[in-house]
């Protein structure tokens, strides 16, 4: 459907993939800084593509957005292009094959509130140039495959602006007339325009330095606006940790004397790993133990790490177009998660990754804005930062990593910074580098790659008393998904162990006549069987160990089956899922109505893991139940149309029944998992905070229960953030007086801290208790927030969508209020507008007054005047 005042727009197609006809030697930029008319001067040295194709011939065609071209030269002789608003073009007839071109243009950073090229956040100007922001700043060819080295003068007044910064060295700094100043920055590296970066405004530093394992000394500097410098610290450790980890796991070092990392308010994404100065949103750099917990604490540690670790998987060798986004994204989140998972626990780290990526990434594969790991075409290509190129890209390195083992992935990883470094590359250039290193043939692996949708393995067991052979049956199917109707099979590791009857591991003989806990097993055909020898009684599987692969298991565990795992396998990724099985297949029995108890043997199980004890950390997730949309997904999985209220009932009765079972040992847990004394994220510490949180939310649930007086105690007394905010979220979903006291009290203390506003914004819209709309729509009408900055937008109108059972509200109100806040927001900032509208993406679980009521505020979004590219591209998407 696609409503005719809605503006069309071309898709961009990597089949259409040609080299770039001119190659840049070098650029040099000056910026004379002003809020409403910054002059850009340039001067590129450009030389023509010898590789170039034939047909694209030889006309200088720059890209350019919302610029005013001043002026234009070629080798000192003024020239006119023709101008458009994409960009300009000379003719090539009259171009040497070699020439230096400056131009002068003008840009209003003040007015620019989209958050991409240069703009002002807070007073300070800032850059964001992924993926095509530089075209807003001048003119270039700006695609990622022309890489050149840059020099920048930057211009600015120095009360406003004694800060200047960009990428790579500090140069030449100096006094200008009428209070101005400049400073010089050379970048020696060549890098792409999407690097780029720029900084400048009233900023304080801290400082430390790290010296590479060659014994380069580099300085790190964090820049922040005055009064959080002492909020640093902990991105300040992580950032080392880093540097030192890629030094050991991955033998890279850093490759510049200095190192930066800027905090800005108004960001549209996590974070930016331009060459050299890092730009993150404040909620990724800024923690303290009384602002920030320890979920914040964890995302600084992981995100510092993950830019960082670009420098060597996304900048020396980026990529060569932006369907390749996977090959920086998709590697470097592997990276990150192997360094989280080597800084804390590993098993617990997994448990999370895979429910993030189900939670993201799976209901991406299962509905209509399904797409390829890499894409085949975009019309935006903001609108393809997703969890499949992200998450699920990730999933495909660990697969690979599983397939060759650790010694041959370093040693593929090796040849890939040796044979590419300095390099615009793609998908085929890494994955040759793994057949180099492993003699495998990966064409069927590839297909990981080009292939969306989240495969269905089902797997069934045979045993053979008689001879002890045990045969497993596994058949691999992948959906249909839209454009891609015919999937072909995959190459898939899948990792598998046993247990006896009465849960001892088994090492069995496996299909390749070693004996080991747990085997590797490689799919690559739609049906096939292994066999097993050496288990006289029929053993128990325990099946896809670790999460080998992104894929949907079958099996028809019993719930007796489940529960033993849950005793007792060896692998603690099993172990909690087979606590997320039985309470989906609770949530399901009561959310169709084929029960109205839950059985027994979940609550039951969690009860005796917790009196038994064990990781806290671990514990906390074994408690934790599955949310709504969960429940929800899974319902739709079976087929079955989705009731919210009925889901919310369910939830209800699952968190209850647990609570019921395990009071005792969930108010001993709350008790005994107490942090008295300073403040300290470390992972074990964090781990009880977190199994104690997990037992006071599991109390919420119990009608007069204890939960309201631990409540009320945790939040008079909390010292750090994590129990404070727990504290809050429970007295919110109990009500009452009480709540808005605390609410209240919450405010007052912190209203001047924006990263806090953010949690108390989300907590009083997310929790399905609450009247969350009436909440939702009272705060959004204050006027003492700024709704244009993600964060804030994010917190409340993000988090309001996240309610399962207020956002898909019989009556259609979640869904007006949503699409008209999305449609406010376009007008703004169509990026984070078009990536909020993906809310709606489940549309087609619902029954069908629900899916008229989302499919008209849909239409909204789309009819309004103006609609942007991004929004545009997503909504026609989800309508289909
Ligand atoms: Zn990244």
């Amino acid at each position: 459907m696609r409503p005719d005042t809605a503006p069309r727009h071309t898709a961009i197609r990597l089949a259409e993939y040609t080299p770039p006809v001119w190659l840049v030697e070098s650029v040099a930029l000056t910026f004379a800084l002003d809020p409403a008319a910054t002059r850009v001067s340039s001067e590129i040295v450009f030389a023509l593509n010898p590789d170039r194709a034939a047909a694209d011939g030889t006309d200088l065609v720059l890209d350019g957005e919302m610029l005013t071209l001043v002026s234009a030269s070629i080798d000192g002789e003024a020239v006119t292009p023709a101008v458009d608003s994409k960009g300009l073009r000379l003719s090539g007839e009259t171009l040497p094959e070699r020439f230096t071109w400056r131009a002068e243009v003008e840009i209003a950073p003040e007015e620019n509130k989209a958050l991409e090229g240069l703009y002002i956040s807070n007073g300070m100007y800032c850059t964001q140039c992924e993926a095509e922001g530089f075209r807003k700043i001048t003119y270039f060819p700006d695609r990622p495959d022309v890489m050149t080295t840059y020099t920048v003068r930057v211009e600015g007044d120095r009360a406003t602006c004694p800060v200047l910064l960009s990428n790579g060295e500090r140069g030449e700094t100096g006094e200008l007339p009428d209070g101005r100043h400049f400073a010089v920055w050379h970048d020696p590296h060549p890098k792409p325009a999407y690097l780029f970066a720029l900084v400048a405004g009233d900023l304080k530093k801290i400082d430390d330095r790290f010296v590479t394992a060659s014994g380069m000394d580099v300085a790190l500097e964090i820049w922040v606006r005055p009064g959080d410098e002492d909020k640093c610290d902990y991105a300040m450790d992580s950032l080392k940790r880093s540097m030192k980890w890629d030094e050991e796991a991955y033998g890279r070092e850093y490759d510049l004397p200095l190192f930066m990392v800027v905090a800005v308010d108004d960001f549209n994404m996590g974070a930016m790993e331009n060459k050299g100065l890092n730009i993150f949103n404040t909620r990724l750099v800024l923690a303290s133990p009384e602002t920030a917990t320890d979920a914040n604490y964890a995302a600084i540690e992981s995100v510092i790490a993950h830019e960082y670790f670009h420098n060597w998987t996304g900048n020396r060798i980026t990529c060569r177009d932006w369907f390749q986004l996977c090959l920086k994204e998709g590697l470097t989140v592997f990276r990150d998660q192997q360094f989280s998972e080597d800084m804390r626990s590993a098993d617990v780290l997994r448990i999370k990754e895979v429910a993030n990526l189900r939670g993201r990434q799976f209901r991406e594969d299962a509905g209509p804005l399904a797409h390829p790991v890499r894409p085949e075409e975009y019309i935006e290509i903001n609108n393809f930062y997703t969890a499949t190129v992200y998450e699920k890209g990730a999933e495909v390195v660990r697969m690979l990593h599983t397939l060759v083992g650790p010694q041959t992935y370093r040693e593929a990883l090796d040849l890939y910074f040796v044979r590419h470094d300095g390099q615009a590359c793609t998908i085929e250039d890494f994955a040759a580098c793994f057949e180099a290193t492993s003699d495998r043939d990966l064409t069927q692996f590839r297909r990981w790659w080009s292939q969306a949708g989240t495969p269905r393995i089902r797997v069934r067991m045979a045993h053979d008393a008689a001879t002890g052979e045990t045969a497993l049956t596994v058949t691999q199917k992948t959906p249909a998904t839209p454009g891609q109707a015919d999937k072909e099979p995959l190459h898939i590791p899948f990792a598998v162990g046993f247990l006896s009857a009465s849960g001892e591991a088994l090492a069995l003989d496996g299909p390749d006549g070693e004996r080991r806990d747990t085997h590797v097993l490689e799919l690559t055909r739609p049906s096939e069987t292994f066999l097993f020898t050496g288990a006289p009684e029929a053993p128990v599987p325990s099946l896809l160990r670790g999460f080998s692969a992104p894929v949907i298991l079958d099996y028809p565990h019993t719930d007796a089956e489940k529960a033993l795992l849950l005793a007792h396998d060896s692998d603690a990724f099993n172990r909690a899922e087979a606590s997320r099985g039985l309470a989906l297949t609770a949530a399901q029995a009561i959310a169709t109505g084929e029960a109205d108890t839950v059985d027994p043997i979940l609550p039951d199980a969690l009860a005796t893991a917790l009196s038994r004890g064990g990781d806290p950390a671990f514990l906390a997730l074994l408690l934790t139940t599955p949310g709504q949309e969960e429940i929800a997904a899974s319902l739709a999985a079976q087929g079955r149309t989705v009731d919210p209220d009925a889901v919310y009932a369910a939830k209800t009765a699952l968190d209850t029944a647990i609570a019921t079972a395990a009071k005792d040992a969930l108010i001993a847990a709350w008790h005994d998992n107490a942090t008295p004394g300073p403040y300290s994220p470390d992972a074990a510490s964090a781990g009880k905070r977190a199994l104690k949180n997990t037992a006071l939310g599991l109390l919420v649930s119990l009608p007069d229960g204890p939960a309201r007086a631990l409540a009320s105690a945790q939040f008079d007394e909390a010292r750090n953030m994590t129990d404070s905010a727990a504290a809050l979220m429970a007295l919110v979903r109990l009500g009452g007086p009480a709540a808005q006291a605390a609410l209240d009290a919450f405010h007052a203390r912190w209203k001047h801290d924006p990263l806090v506003v953010d949690k108390w914004l989300a907590m009083q819209v997310a929790v399905p208790e609450v009247d969350a709309l009436e909440r939702a729509k009272a705060l959004r009408a204050r006027d003492d927030i700024d709704w244009r900055n993600p964060n804030r937008f994010r917190s409340l109108v993000g988090a309001f969508a996240s309610n399962h059972r207020r956002f898909h509200a019989a009556d259609g109100s979640g869904y007006d209020f949503f699409a008209e806040q999305v449609a406010w927001l376009d007008g703004v900032n169509p990026q984070t507008a078009a990536r909020m509208a993906t809310a709606f993406d489940t549309w087609s679980r619902y029954d069908e007054a629900r899916r008229e009521k989302m499919r008209a505020a849909m239409g909204r979004i789309l009819d309004q005047p103006g609609c942007s590219r991004d929004t545009y591209e997503i909504v026609s998407r989800l309508l289909g």
